[in-house]
């Protein structure tokens, strides 16, 4: 029961003043809990200390590193893992074919070191999906088969069944984000409208999950999956394979879902419609591909617009949906904003997180890092 305003208070305000003036106007989710704008720093940023390190050595936050190899599908733990167990600081040899891996996921050079630029790919913003699932990776490039699609499903192929042409959504989860009802109606119209174009699929909103097949919303925390949310930045979302439906996002992200997002005043900002389609992705079934301009890449860089379906993409859905005769085709990634990332361009990217197999679905997410 303060009666002064506290420093953080002031804090506060003037973040919200900021967005006020800003020309973008973006449709930012304020996260009740974000405690300070330092916060906003990437989770993984520690990772650069690696950067260098190779087989035999041993240095802290190695296992740190190890975790997220972990969390991404690329490493197991030991089978003689205690009820809490952790990684080790040694790079063995274990670790240095889990990063081969990566590096043949990311189309990084395959040196097996943590060299510069496999350590930027990782700290990188990117989906909580794993992309490897069971040792074997569902990212068409990993087997370095190239000249054909690089999109991947998850395992066994799940898809909605064929006799549902028209799949219902509901957004249903929305107290923990102050974007507006419309807004997001707006914006999930239009990135389900992406995926529906290439396919004989259709999407209507319903008004309440009991009428829907897919249900969307914010959480955050601890949320009762598994797989909690992070607050600002780290995992941004996740969603789980055919035909569980469900589609997460943390609440705790700055959300643009409208304006130029490349504008944003926040070096955190996260374009709500891009991490949209990227998820829905999954929601059809759809996992990781290696494709640097694809929607389903699994990174994604902060203030970036990615919405456009790639040809890979197109290729994937379609394997699984069908064509759509009245597809007018992909159109060519635009050239004036700044694109998602790909792991040979030097800009940031983004990789995904865990798949969580189970008899719910698969879970896959999307994670925001920040450099
Ligand atoms: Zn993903
Ligand atoms: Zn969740």
């Amino acid at each position: 029961m303060a009666t002064t305003t506290s420093p953080l208070v002031v804090v506060l305000l003037a973040v919200v003043a900021a967005i006020a003036v800003s020309p973008v106007q973006p449709a930012f989710a304020l996260p009740a809990g974000l405690p300070d704008i330092k916060s906003l720093t990437n989770p993984w940023s520690a990772f650069k200390n690696l950067s260098g390190c190779h087989f035999g050595d041993e240095r802290q936050g190695l296992g740190k590193l190890k975790d997220y190899l972990w969390h991404f599908g690329y490493l197991s733990y030991p089978s003689s893992s205690s009820l809490s167990p952790s990684f080790n600081d040694l790079f063995d040899a274990d670790m240095e074919l889990a990063i081969k891996m990566y590096q043949g996921n990311f189309g990084l050079d395959v040196t097996g070191d943590l060299d510069a630029a496999t350590v930027s790919q990782m700290m990188a913003p990117r989906c909580g999906v794993a992309d490897v699932v069971n040792g074997t990776s569902t990212m068409g490039g990993g087997g370095g088969v190239r000249g054909r699609g690089l999109y991947s499903y998850f395992p066994g192929s799940p898809r909605w069944p064929r006799s549902r042409t028209t799949l219902r959504y509901a957004i249903t989860a929305t107290s923990q984000t102050s974007i507006d009802r419309a807004t997001l109606s707006k914006v999930f119209a239009s990135a389900f409208a992406r995926w529906s174009a290439a396919t004989t699929l259709n999407f209507t909103e319903a008004a309440s999950a009991a009428d829907a097949d897919i249900t969307i919303g914010f959480y955050g925390g601890d949320h009762g999956d598994g797989e909690a949310f992070d607050g600002p930045l780290g995992t941004l979302a996740h969603a789980f394979s055919p035909t569980n439906g469900r589609l997460h996002l943390d609440a705790s992200e700055a959300w643009v879902a409208g304006g130029d997002v490349t504008r944003a005043s926040s070096n955190a900002a996260v374009d709500l419609e891009s991490v949209a389609v990227h998820e829905i992705g999954h929601i059809l079934g759809l996992g990781h591909s290696s494709a640097a301009d694809s929607i389903m890449f699994p990174t994604l860089t902060s203030r970036t617009k990615k919405v456009n379906l790639a040809t890979d993409d197109v290729a994937g859905i379609q394997g699984l949906y069908g064509n759509n005769p009245n597809f007018k085709g992909v159109t060519p990634p635009a050239t004036s904003s700044r694109e998602m990332d790909s792991a040979g361009a030097g800009e940031l990217s983004r990789p995904w997180r865990r798949l969580l197999d189970g008899a719910a679905g698969l879970l896959v997410g999307l994670s925001l890092a920040w450099l």
